[in-house]
């Protein structure tokens, strides 16, 4: 079966990102506008055009790697008709699965089925979410009460324009759902027109200050991250 997935790349740890294309919202911010392929290669992968894989081809490439874990993220996993039968294939051969998602599209089958979620949002509050993503949030943060379990964790995106007010927002209704979740923030890159990034000082502040109020571990990814290869294509 064709998948939508054009990109995939290894880490050392023997992990593996595998991106999918496309995305059922529209970020002004989204990373994917700019950098189609992994920002943490060497050397930047040249490809004009997509050539999506299928099922049986990811599975030969990452056994044949010995990858252990696997990422999906890209783009948005879930618009991806083959992505439950991806998820049964990586099961079967016991590979690790983190799934990054907007949650829009999350069903039980594919929480079922997978070892970790970082559910990403982007604002809880609907003018600003539209603003962002063209989108309404109310679906997926529904998906989110409905489906909400200990493989789930949390991302955002601090903006200068947005500032800590926006992720505060975040925490507190996180506190909702349980203690001690998981957070990550990540800073803007400079992608569209209406956002741009925060200055240092203030996302390092807001971290401090949502760690000292609430019971959310909130964090940021330092350096470049982890050296990565580049699988396919
Ligand atoms: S939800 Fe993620 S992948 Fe989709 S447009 Fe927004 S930033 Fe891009």
């Amino acid at each position: 079966m064709r998948t939508r997935i054009y990109h995939i790349t290894k880490f050392q740890d023997n992990s593996s990102y595998i991106f999918f294309n496309g995305c059922n919202w529209d970020c002004d911010f989204c990373i994917m506008k700019r950098f189609k392929y992994d920002i943490h290669l060497e050397k930047e992968v040249q490809a004009d055009n997509f050539k999506y894989i299928d099922v049986e081809t990811l599975m030969d490439i990452l056994l044949q790697n010995n990858i252990i874990e696997v990422f999906l993220g890209g783009g948005e996993p879930t618009i991806d008709p083959s992505l439950p039968l991806i998820l049964e294939r990586l099961k079967m051969k016991d590979i690790r699965v983190n799934l990054l998602t907007n949650g829009e599209l999350l069903n039980s089958r594919i929480v079922s089925l997978v070892d970790r979620i970082s559910f990403s949002i982007k604002s809880l509050d609907e003018n600003t979410h539209f603003m962002i993503t063209k989108r309404s949030n109310l679906r997926s943060i529904e998906n989110l009460k409905k489906f909400f379990n200990e493989k789930f964790t949390f991302e955002t995106v601090y903006t200068r324009e947005l500032g800590c007010r926006n992720v505060i927002e975040i925490a507190e209704f996180l506190e909702s759902f349980g203690k001690n979740l998981i957070l990550r923030i990540d800073p803007l890159i400079p992608v569209g027109n209406l956002f741009t990034s925060p200055p240092e000082y203030d996302l390092n502040e807001c971290i401090n200050h949502i760690n000292s109020r609430y019971s959310v571990k909130a964090y940021r990814i330092k350096g470049k991250g982890k050296n990565a290869v580049v699988l396919y294509p």
